[in-house]
């Protein structure tokens, strides 16, 4: 638990986000400014600054779990057979903004590609 962490004040309940998944490693809330029709993140609930930091802790599996419940809440959310989109933005560059690593699932739309 970082406590200067919007993700993880999500994983303590202490900012109220409706989960539409949780197990005891994993949880899976809408984004607060969807960028598709879906747009849903995926979390640990352990801080991790990014996906180098969980690689770093040797936590491979984890880092499965979270693509098999992002293609599950995919699936949920009627995504699979249209298609959809799962983004993990790094540092910098990539993009990051919030610094809890999170699994981005985007769908309900045609996204371009390659991205800007
Ligand atoms: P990043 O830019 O780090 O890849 O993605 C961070 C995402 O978190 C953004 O899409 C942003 O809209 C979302 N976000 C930031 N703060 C909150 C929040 O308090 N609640 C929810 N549900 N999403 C948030
Ligand atoms: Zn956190």
């Amino acid at each position: 638990m970082n406590s200067d962490c919007v993700f993880c004040k999500i994983v303590s309940r202490s900012i109220p986000a409706p989960l539409l998944y949780e197990d005891e490693q994993v949880v899976a809330f809408r984004d607060i400014s969807p960028q598709a029709p879906a747009h849903l993140l995926v979390i640990p609930r352990q801080h991790f600054v990014d996906l180098p930091s969980l690689i770093a802790a040797g936590e491979e599996a984890l880092a499965g779990r979270l693509l098999k419940v992002a293609t599950q809440v995919a699936r949920e959310q009627g995504l699979v057979e249209s298609g959809f989109r799962t983004v993990i933005n790094t540092g910098e560059h990539g993009g990051q903004s919030v610094f809890h690593l999170h699994v981005h699932v985007l769908g309900g739309r045609h996204l371009a590609w390659p991205p800007g």
